[in-house]
């Protein structure tokens, strides 16, 4: 291991601790390509341990008053505005994307704390008074016990705090697993956390592979599982975690398209189309990856979308000057320039080919240019399966019936959006198309903080979205009481169902 090349452990029980397992996995600075650090990958045993310490602390963290768990939130807050720029430059240099698109995606998780800074008022329950003559109702939320989260590494920031600032201030502790290519900001967010009052054990990381991800879906110790990141492993997780008498959401792959009514703002078409087609190197749940051209739209659209994918300036995250920059790893890296190739093999015409980039001074980074496709078929590959990485695809209809069945025909249904002027094209597609999450000249619509974030069909296995109000349901269980307090009287063994008389 090179000198110049950092370690990174474990946190657990409100420290860092070194792996002991032996095994590694490599952390790549992907503008550069080089080597940054070295990751420790968890044993089973390692990962017990972390479950233990969140055993341990879960007692007194659960009977801990809302309102104090909320002033921990409030200071992990300040903490989070304070080191913005730190955390978004680890994002940076362990992702690629770019810095402000980095501080942006950690802002979004902030918002997800700010939400929770209101967890007293989220908590409360329910009472009905005289459900029965002198009887009384009320429901009130506990939680579950130790929760484990599970993230992919395009949003090294964001996702994690999708989880456990929720998890967390509902009174559960929790076992975090970020994705092995990105770990850093992960444990910088535990850090703070930590110096934000958390007592420890009650937010543990763990890095790992599959071994540390196995411990987490069978060990008797976790109650629940939030996983975000591809569709095979989501669905591998949700079987095996709920199996094992878990609760599991997963929120998994994605192929968003955007449908293009002739009647849509062409500016606005193309500067949405670039941004999220391109945006992250299109490594985003929520990027777009189809364009919808609908009648004769298609033509312009792709005349006007050349130039602009042409000229999309690439380079390292961190120059200011970029507006997107390398895909996370080498290995891809390669999967996504595949796929370009197969789209040529399928038959779909390359209009710009981002395969030939070369960025001068980074010679060595995992950079892939732009690339549009036109003519893009609902029988090939390129259209069917999730690419994640810098390639739009444009498919071409006829009508708005036919672009509103192709969207509800693909298996994944995690985003979509329409660009149109029409209120009664932008309603009906709203009422009728089967995603979780739908953009009305909107491209990306992320939901806020306080409402909730999940897709439809393949793209989410379980029955409850992240954070939001439906965090909250998904890390709480519910609990109805009904009380009477009798004053002498007693009537006697009761044999028939109690009702109202
Ligand atoms: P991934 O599925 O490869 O990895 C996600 C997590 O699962 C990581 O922590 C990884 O270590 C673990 N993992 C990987 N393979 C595993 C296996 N065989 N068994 C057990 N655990 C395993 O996903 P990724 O490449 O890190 O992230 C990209 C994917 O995430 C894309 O499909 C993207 O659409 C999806 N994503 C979805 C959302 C959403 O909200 N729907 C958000 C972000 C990313």
């Amino acid at each position: 291991m090179g000198s110049n090349i950092a370690s990174i452990g474990h946190f657990i029980a409100g420290q860092h601790v070194a792996g002991q397992s032996g095994r590694f996995g490599a952390v790549y600075n992907p503008a550069s390509g080089e080597q940054s650090a070295a990751v420790a990958l968890a044993s089973a045993d390692e990962v017990r341990t972390a479950i233990a310490s969140a055993q341990a602390a879960f007692g007194p963290w659960s009977e801990t008053p809302p309102l104090v768990r909320a002033r921990v939130m409030f200071k992990f807050k300040e903490l989070l505005e304070k080191h913005k720029d730190e955390l978004a430059e680890l994002v940076t240099r362990e992702h690629g994307k770019t810095f402000e698109d980095a501080k942006g995606s950690v802002t979004r998780g902030i918002e997800v704390v700010e939400f929770v800074c209101g967890i007293p008022h989220l908590l409360r329950g329910e009472l009905t008074e005289n459900v029965g003559r002198n009887i009384d109702s009320y429901s009130l939320r506990q939680p579950l016990g130790v929760c484990a989260g599970i993230t992919p590494f395009n949003f090294p920031a964001m996702v994690p705090m999708w989880m456990f600032p929720v998890a967390i201030a509902c009174g559960n502790t929790f076992v975090l697993k970020p994705s092995e290519k990105d770990p850093s900001t992960s444990m910088r967010l535990a850090e703070l956390l930590t110096e934000a009052g958390l007592p420890k054990g009650v937010l543990n990381v763990v890095n790992g592979d599959r071994e540390a991800v196995d411990t987490l879906l069978t060990d008797p110790g976790i109650a629940a599982i939030s996983f975000v990141g591809s569709t095979n492993v989501g669905e591998y997780i949700y079987k095996t975690g709920s199996a094992h008498g878990k609760r599991v959401q997963a929120l998994c792959g994605a192929k968003n398209h955007m449908v293009v009514m002739p009647d849509a703002d062409m500016n606005l078409v193309v500067d949405a189309l670039i941004g999220a087609a391109y945006g992250s190197a299109g490594e985003r749940c929520m990027a777009i990856s189809v364009a919808v051209a609908v009648g004769d739209v298609a033509d312009e659209l792709v005349a006007r979308l050349i130039p602009r994918t042409q000229s999309l300036l690439v380079g390292p995250g961190m120059d200011p000057a970029s507006e997107m920059g390398p895909l996370v790893t080498k290995e891809h890296y390669t999967k996504v320039r595949s796929y370009v190739d197969l789209g040529v093999d399928e038959g779909a015409v390359l209009a710009v080919d981002g395969r030939q980039l070369v960025v001068e001074g980074s010679e060595h980074g995992f950079f892939l240019g732009g690339c549009l496709f036109d003519h893009v078929t609902p029988d090939m590959r390129i259209y069917k399966e999730e690419i994640f990485g810098p390639v739009l695809c444009v498919v071409r209809v006829p009508d708005f019936e036919t672009a509103l069945k192709l969207v509800n025909d693909h298996e994944y249904g995690n985003g979509t959006a329409i660009f149109t002027r029409d209120g009664d094209s932008a309603r009906t597609f709203v009422n009728r198309v089967q995603v979780g999450m739908v953009g009305v000249n909107v491209p990306i619509p992320v939901p806020m903080a306080f409402h909730s974030f999940g897709g439809w069909k393949r793209s989410i296995f379980g029955d409850r979205n992240v954070y939001g109000t439906e965090g909250i349901g998904f890390y709480t269980r519910l609990k109805t009481t009904t009380e009477r307090w009798p004053t002498g009287i007693r009537a006697g063994a009761e044999f028939v169902m109690p009702t109202m008389k």
